[in-house]
């Protein structure tokens, strides 16, 4: 199959020392080739071996040199994309580069759509849909956990997962079919036990699978934190000490107004997600200054609550409206300012929870219409409560253990263990998990055998489309569209 030429500049589009344009397709060298002259020679691109790189100039089409340059070139199938490709190193200013582009476009070269390249790759079989996943994963990692996962993945271990357990229910399926169409040779006799078993086994290992997901989405893209508490309590100096540890990205989160910001702070390992709520440092009051639904909704989506207390201070009705909130999350307690005279201790602080758990107190607030959750469990033996003083600087080695201990059971995990880190292939390992589902259902209800072939068959596509196969283009289209221009 012919494919076009396509061209991007592929590093970042800020004055560096080395920009690069990749070039991919079947005229990759030959269109390159009509710009580019050596030191002696003009038009010598073609002549070159695959896997080498050659010096010299591009030129415009009056031959006046635009910039000196290093040109690699990588011919079909040995490439990122499996197709003839070029990549010109030129100076990384943003002027030269679109000025190089221009020219290579002009030879009849298509430019590039957002990740177009990989794409290929993937079209072109070199790497399933889960492994070019991973590139864009790789390119996002903001922890070592994050790589380390993302190159596994890129290296093809979701998809061998993936395919072992689509090889086991296609057995079955057609184990199931030739039966059904030569029952004087292959008897189903005793198969249902069989199947049974073989049902259990695969449930176990998607469960497996997605035991792993929440983790390590958390560990991946961090766990959303958020630090709730009244004004002058120290929260601002907590966010000071974490940010301290390790320079806070500050992202805007997307699609949202500008009073919530995102600091990503990495802790030995963990990356917290921390909303920052303009509400939270400016005026004193969280919920009247973003509202009671946008309160509820970052509750709501937060892995883990930070509640900073002043022990140095008593308890009031504001504090139990803070406790109402936050009920039922996952939710760290930190007594602060423990270099002051201690007024609040860690059993009053358990009372206070056990209260608003046992709805003994009466809370008149706005707050008071938010329900976070229907149940009203309350581990008090386990609520994690820590002393301490964001002034000097005690406790925090205790907090970054607590959270490491909350979610990770006291360690961070790089060993061996595949992690599903992608909501895509969560979503599809969970209905394949369904489908199995039904199958003992079925194998319960004596149904009859094709009954579990057809739910066998929805638990394969679905497992195909973590790996690319049965999948649409819209679907694909979507995915690549997520990609940085030029990958
Ligand atoms: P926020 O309003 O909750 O963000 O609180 P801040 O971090 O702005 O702190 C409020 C005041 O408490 C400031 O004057 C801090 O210096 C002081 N403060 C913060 N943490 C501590 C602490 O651990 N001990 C003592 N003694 N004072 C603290």
């Amino acid at each position: 199959m012919k494919t076009d030429t396509i061209a991007a500049i592929s590093t970042a589009m800020s004055n560096s020392g080395i920009g690069i344009i990749r070039v991919s397709g079947d005229e990759a060298i030959s269109l390159t080739n009509r710009i580019f002259v050596n030191k002696n020679k003009k038009n010598c691109l073609t002549e070159y071996s695959s896997h080498t790189i050659h010096y010299g100039y591009i030129v415009d089409e009056n031959e006046n040199i635009i910039d000196e340059v290093m040109i690699s070139i990588m011919k079909a199938p040995n490439s990122y994309t499996t197709e003839d490709t070029v990549e010109i190193n030129c100076h990384g200013g943003v002027f030269i580069m679109k000025k190089i582009m221009d020219t290579v476009l002009k030879t009849g070269v298509r430019a590039a759509e957002p990740g177009e390249f990989t794409k290929r790759a993937f079209l072109n079989g070199r790497i399933d849909l889960s492994e070019a996943e991973a590139v864009m994963d790789i390119i996002n990692s903001k922890s070592e956990f994050a790589l380390k996962s993302s190159v596994k993945q890129l290296k093809g271990s979701v998809s061998g997962l993936i395919k072992n357990l689509r090889e086991e229910i296609l057995y079955e399926i057609a184990f199931i079919e030739s039966a059904i169409d030569d029952p004087e040779h292959i008897s189903l006799d005793g198969y249902d036990e069989k199947l049974s078993k073989k049902t259990d086994e695969i449930l176990k290992k998607l469960k497996n699978m997605l035991d792993t997901a929440d983790n390590g989405k958390m560990l991946k893209e961090g766990i959303n934190t958020v630090i709730v508490g009244k004004p002058n309590v120290g929260k601002s100096s907590l966010l000071n000490i974490l940010v301290g540890e390790d320079k806070a990205i500050v992202t805007e989160i997307a699609g949202t107004t500008r009073d919530v910001l995102e600091e990503t702070i990495n802790l030995d390992g963990i990356v917290l997600n921390i909303m920052d709520t303009a509400g939270i440092r400016n005026t004193d009051d969280v919920v009247e200054k973003i509202g009671v639904d946008r309160v509820k909704k970052i509750i709501k989506d937060a892995d883990l609550i930070i509640y900073v207390v002043d022990s140095s201070n008593p308890f009031d009705n504001n504090d139990y409206e803070i406790i109402r909130m936050i009920k039922n999350k996952n939710t760290v307690v930190l007594l602060n300012k423990s270099d002051l005279d201690l007024c609040i201790n860690e059993e009053d602080l358990k009372k206070a929870f056990v209260r608003v758990y046992n709805d003994t107190i009466e809370i008149n607030k706005i707050t008071s219409d938010i329900k976070i959750s229907e149940t009203n469990t309350l581990d008090i033996d386990n609520l994690r409560i820590i002393k301490t003083s964001t002034r000097e600087n005690t406790g925090i080695e205790d907090f970054i253990n607590t959270v490491k201990d909350m979610f990770f059971n006291g360690k961070l995990s790089y060993n061996d263990e595949v992690f599903i880190t992608n909501i895509r292939h969560k979503e599809l390992i969970n209905d394949a998990y369904d489908s199995m589902i039904q199958v003992k259902k079925s194998l319960d209800d004596n149904m009859p055998e094709d009954f579990y072939s057809i739910d066998l068959m929805n638990a394969y596509i679905s497992l195909g489309k973590i790996i690319g196969e049965e999948v649409g283009e819209d679907l694909i289209n979507e995915i690549f569209s997520k990609f940085c221009m030029g990958k």
